[in-house]
Parts: C-alpha cells; structure tokens; sequence
C-alpha cells in the first residue's frame, strides 16, 4: 500500500502575485515574463532551483528518509544513520520513531527513474 495516494501533498496553488521585478545588474523595472534586461542585456528573472528535501530510491534502507537527509545536506549517508539511531535512542525511542513515520509522511519520494518508464513504453515512430 502507498501511503503517499493518502496525504496529497505538493498542491500549492500559486498565486499570482503582481510583483515588480528589476534587474540585478542594473537597476531597471523589467516585466514579470522578460528573461532578458532591455537595459543591460542581463539575463533575468530565473531563479535558483531551490534544493529539495526528497527520500531516496537508490540509498533507501528503510524509507529512504536518512538517505534524503544526508543527500539534502550533503553529509555521509552512514553519519546521518548513526546520528538518527543515537538521537532516536537518547530521546527515548519514541520521539525519534514518531518523527521518522511522519518523515516517511511528509517527505516526498524521490521519482521513479524514467528510464524504467520507456523501457516499458515501445517506441512509437
Ligand atoms: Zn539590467
């Protein structure tokens, strides 16, 4: 049973917002869609991606929430385990149990591979 077909999550609706933008470079009011500065030529309005906390497929021993930890801040995956267990154990068991099943909740699965999707799919040409 997924226990993810339970908890929708990611369905932030976004509004949108009427912001001003201005370029970085420059200084210059530009529009909400411009990707390029028509001042300065700088190229705008792309945001970092920001990193996402995801449980991993490929590291998971259980959930893959240690594994999504470790890969998020970039730390030993075996460190963030031990640290796990030692936290889970010190604060008697059951805190670290609760927030590891609601981890397991919150925190989504990495997707699938998606070439274990078109390995799947015959090519249509
Ligand atoms: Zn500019």
């Amino acid at each position: 049973m997924l226990i993810e077909e339970h908890f929708p999550r990611n369905r932030r609706t976004l509004k949108e917002g009427r912001h001003n933008m201005y370029c970085n470079a420059c200084g210059k009011a530009i529009a909400e869609d411009d990707r390029v500065c028509s001042r300065c030529g700088k190229m705008v309005g792309i945001p970092p991606t920001p990193k996402k906390l995801i449980r991993s497929r490929a590291e998971r021993k259980i959930a893959g929430v240690c594994a999504g930890l470790a890969e998020y801040f970039e730390l030993d995956v075996l460190l963030v385990r031990i640290l796990c267990v030692f936290i889970t154990l010190a604060s008697g068991v059951c805190p670290g149990v609760v927030t590891y099943l609601l981890a397991w909740i919150i925190v989504p699965s990495e997707p699938e591979l998606k070439m274990a999707v078109a390995a799947q799919q015959p090519v249509t040409s």
